[in-house]
């Protein structure tokens, strides 16, 4: 088990906490919060916790209230939870566990037992974790995969719509792939994607996504960015590329670029727009940057 995982212990008795401090502290590192609402604050507070040990009687917010909350955010939901409780009815477990808590340990706690319990759940949460990683990203180069383009895009096409923020898509594709294959064969071509796809990431502003979309397709998505600049980024990058020369081999690549329109129905149409331009630059003779209009063929 990695040392480096982090617990989360919830009690308003400040003795309760440090009882079980003191078993879990040598093997893990320890957060503690003396109420639900502080509870809460540190669940989205770096170091995120991969496990939560949760008091359910406590003034203000019990700990059904947090799991609740915990249960209801997307960027909590997932932390296991774990109540620890003087109150070990059957009812009181069963709503326990019926809530979402991953298991149920009564006070007084016997050390070795919450110990081994914690290990099991942390087990299970780094391979449910592994496992989501595996879903959104691609192999070969590391990078985001369309399925988490389809959750991310989504995401960001409801925000732009909320607040009328700037939202635009590049697409590129590079040019004559095939033959970069049928001519140093599939894994100097495999190695030509990833620099691409490091050169890319290079490029990118934190707030932007870049996604792996196709085999020699990538998309990036960028957040308060307008058509304009995003076409002086796709040329930037369609330059770079021309100069990378991959494992000494000249590539091109052609872009597409899409700009977020309030009459746009969702994210895939967007991503259309930017596919079609990328057609045309394909069209055009490649190696080129096109930017949607609706009198594109
Ligand atoms: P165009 O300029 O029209 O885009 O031509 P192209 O040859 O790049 O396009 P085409 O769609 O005909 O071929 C794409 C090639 O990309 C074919 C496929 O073998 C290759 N490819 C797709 N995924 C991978 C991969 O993971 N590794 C390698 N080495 N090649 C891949
Ligand atoms: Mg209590
Ligand atoms: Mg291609
Ligand atoms: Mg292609």
């Amino acid at each position: 088990m990695k040392k480096e995982s982090v617990i989360l212990i919830v009690d308003d008795v400040a003795s309760n906490i440090e009882v079980l401090a003191n078993v879990l502290k040598d093997d893990y590192q320890i957060k503690v919060a003396q109420s639900g609402a502080k509870a809460l604050e540190l669940a989205l507070t770096y170091p995120i916790p991969d496990i939560i040990l949760l008091d359910v009687e406590m003034p203000d917010m019990d700990g059904f209230e947090v799991l609740k909350q915990l249960k209801n955010s997307k960027a909590t939901q997932y932390i296991p939870v774990i109540f620890i409780t003087s109150y070990d009815t059957t009812e009181e477990e069963e709503k326990g566990l019926l809530r979402g808590a991953v298991d149920y340990i009564a006070k007084p706690i016997r050390p070795s037992i919450v110990k081994a319990r914690i290990k099991t759940h942390l087990e299970i949460k780094s391979q449910r974790d592994a496992l989501v990683y595996t879903s959104l990203h691609d192999q070969l180069t590391g990078l985001y995969n369309r399925y988490h383009l389809s959750e991310e895009g989504g995401r960001k096409f409801s925000r732009a719509q909320r607040t009328q923020e700037k939202l635009s898509v590049i697409i590129l594709d590079i040019d004559h792939f095939k033959s970069v294959n049928d001519t140093y064969g599939h894994i100097i071509g495999d190695d030509v994607l990833v620099l691409t796809s490091r050169l890319l990431m290079k490029f990118k502003r934190n707030e932007d996504v870049v996604i792996r979309y196709g085999g020699e397709e990538f998309v990036i998505v960028l957040d308060n960015c307008g058509v304009a600049d995003a076409k002086e980024k796709a040329e930037n990058l369609r330059k770079s590329i021309e100069q990378l020369n991959p494992k000494g081999i000249a590539i091109t690549s052609s872009f597409g670029v899409a700009e977020f329109k309030s009459t746009h129905q969702s994210f895939e149409e967007l991503l259309k727009e930017a596919d079609k331009a990328l057609y045309t630059a394909k069209a055009k003779g490649r190696n080129l940057v096109v930017e949607y209009s609706e009198d594109l063929l």
